[in-house]
């Protein structure tokens, strides 16, 4: 399966902000951003500011893609079967990668972050409602419990992650318990509870051309 292997770092440079692709270096001050304000490679300090309306789309579908570590093909995808649902195609949009498994393990603070979570997900060590899934893009519905696999829950990263990361009950779609190394989805998170600063109704305006 393809993949994106290059720096991380260099992706939150380019959209000029905080992605959170690292874990707990994303707060630390050896985060890049922190470090150097501009663009990747040769020419990043001399980037015009001024971008057209079609860089501004582009810029956000980009900024999105990257934050749920998605390739331009199943994000595309991800949009047609948005598209095609009632609703408003930006926030469904969102939902469907917010209910990804990958995502759901992140959220629910069992891996620093969606790449150290897609990596649990695919070697293993994660259930959903009893059966194992090493699939990432696995669709969860609610009432769905996930779960880390009992000879699982030993794993350094697990627990750093809950305890340094510590999310999890953050968020009113979730149940977490802590305890068992386990949560469930109770609902698809509506907009207003998404805790990101994107216009996804940009991405809707860019593919829709
Ligand atoms: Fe982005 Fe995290 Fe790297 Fe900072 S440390 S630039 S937030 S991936």
């Amino acid at each position: 399966m393809a993949r994106y292997r290059d720096a991380n770092c260099k992706l939150c440079r380019r959209e000029g902000e905080k992605l959170f692709l690292k874990g707990t270096r994303c707060l630390s001050d050896k985060c890049a951003i922190e470090r150097r304000q501009y663009a990747p490679g040769q020419h990043g300090r001399n980037m015009r500011r001024k971008i057209s309306p079609y860089g501004v789309q582009l810029r956000e579908k980009q900024k999105i893609r990257r934050i749920y570590g998605i390739l331009e093909k199943q994000f595309r995808n991800y949009f047609k079967q948005a598209d095609l649902k009632s609703g408003v195609t930006g926030e469904i949009l969102l939902q469907m990668l917010e209910t990804r498994l990958d995502n759901l393990v992140y959220r629910l603070g069992f891996a620093p972050s969606r790449k150290a979570a897609r990596q649990l997900v695919r070697h293993r060590h994660v259930m959903v409602d009893g059966r194992i899934v090493n699939f990432p893009s696995y669709n969860v519905k609610p009432g769905q419990v996930i779960k880390v696999k009992e000879k699982s829950k030993n794993l350094d990263v697990i627990h750093s992650a809950l305890k340094e990361v510590g999310r999890g009950d953050d968020y009113p779609w979730l149940r977490l318990n802590k305890a068992a190394l386990e949560g469930e989805l109770l609902e698809i998170p509506k907009r207003g509870d998404i805790p990101l600063t994107v216009n996804e109704q940009l991405v809707v305006e860019l593919y829709s051309k």
